[in-house]
């Protein structure tokens, strides 16, 4: 049994709803994950990333392996135990935070060494390695290891980076110990290239992977690349598999991806947000730190369910944020993570609405979606 299924229950346009089983459970999509980097998304509770909808979250290979690795997070029942959370989980697979540490990389065929800025050790990440803490951790999935090459770049070059990428992605499947419990993704690179877009979304689905991710986007593009190539990529990926856009993003960069065909969505946004004080909400965005909220008493969000919006004023949410109090990012998070999930539940049941009345509720919820972005309270 393959550790991933994806069925297909309905489609508007481009537009999929369906469904992803993992060893840890069902994910219905388009879905979209909170960002735990340290096996925490920053503040919130197991309990609270049920409460908000959560079905499914994202940690970090590199910094798990790094601190406090993963051979002791395996000797301690693995990441599901260790951060109490019993749904599913994906991990990336550590390449893009590498690729980050731009003094101490050094890439060659057989990986990439680099000085871990934690205790000054040199360290290789490999194909190998990057499989091995992810299933070591035991997630339900793992991302295959790739080349993360730098926006703009060559076409030679671009070139180059997809053709390691497929050579790691063999190397990674090659070193899979539990392919019955933790699936692999793979990633579709290719950059602004579309020719590279086409060649390297064919050569990957020959390799019959468990899902398909489109990478090498939301690297420092414009938005207008971003969408046209999420547009080009994602009908070029099997229409049987699960298809995932990592890195994005914000609402309307979701549901625009969702009219493309994408079914998967990361993003730090929603937290780094409600870290920095910024709210998502159905009238736009909120910077709570505004004067002009001095003396509001109305929730943040007055279609939220949140206990953020249900128990606090917008007053309340600032006083803390002026005040440097933990519980306001802790709030603002509960309440980001929430809007993000409820979003994703109105898409899908969008997506549901138009395919089996043919309504326009896809792309009534796409314009009310675009609108937001457009709109801001300061
Ligand atoms: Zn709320």
């Amino acid at each position: 049994m393959p550790a991933a299924a994806y069925s297909l229950l309905a489609t508007a346009g481009k537009a999929r709803r369906g469904r992803l089983t993992l060893t840890h459970g069902a994910v219905e999509t388009p879905a979209f994950m909170p960002v735990g980097t340290q096996g925490t998304v920053k503040s919130l509770t197991p309990v609270d990333l049920r409460d908000a909808g959560v079905q499914i979250v994202l940690s970090n290979t590199y910094h798990l392996w790094v601190r406090p690795g993963h051979e002791r997070i395996g000797k301690l029942g693995g990441l599901h135990r260790f951060m109490d959370w019993d749904g599913p989980i994906l991990t990336d697979s550590g390449g893009y935070q590498v690729f980050s540490l731009k003094e101490m990389n050094k890439v060659t065929e057989e990986g990439v060494k680099f000085r871990s800025p934690h205790d000054g050790q040199w360290r290789m990440l490999s194909p190998e390695k990057a499989i091995e803490i992810q299933e070591t951790l035991g997630v339900d999935v793992a991302m295959a290891f790739d080349e993360c090459v730098e926006w703009p770049a060559s076409e030679a070059r671009t070139r180059d980076g997809m053709n390691r990428t497929t050579r790691w992605l063999q190397r990674c499947m090659a070193a899979r110990q539990h392919a019955d419990r933790t699936a692999l993704f793979g990633i579709v690179q290719g950059g602004t290239h579309e020719s590279l877009r086409v060649e390297h979304a064919a050569t990957l689905a020959d390799l019959n992977l468990d899902g398909y991710a489109i990478g090498g986007l939301s690297v420092g593009e414009p938005r207008e690349e971003l969408v046209r190539f999420t547009e080009f990529t994602a009908p070029l990926l099997p229409a049987s598999r699960v298809r995932y856009l990592m890195g994005v993003g914000y609402p309307w960069d979701i549901v625009d991806a969702v009219l493309a065909g994408v079914d998967m969505f990361d993003c730090v946004i929603p937290t780094r947000s409600a870290r920095f004080g910024q709210a998502f909400t159905s009238s736009g965005r909120v910077t709570i730190k505004n004067t002009r909220y001095r003396d509001d008493a109305r929730p943040l969000d007055e279609n939220c369910a949140c206990y953020a919006c249900a128990r606090f004023s917008r007053a309340y949410l600032r006083h803390l944020f002026t005040s440097n109090e933990i519980l306001a990012p802790r709030l603002l998070s509960l309440h980001n993570v929430t809007f993000y999930q409820h979003l994703l539940s109105r898409v899908r049941a969008a997506i549901e609405d138009s395919a089996t009345t043919g309504s326009s509720a896809l792309a009534d919820l796409h314009r009310l979606v675009s609108a937001w972005n457009r709109q801001a309270d300061d």
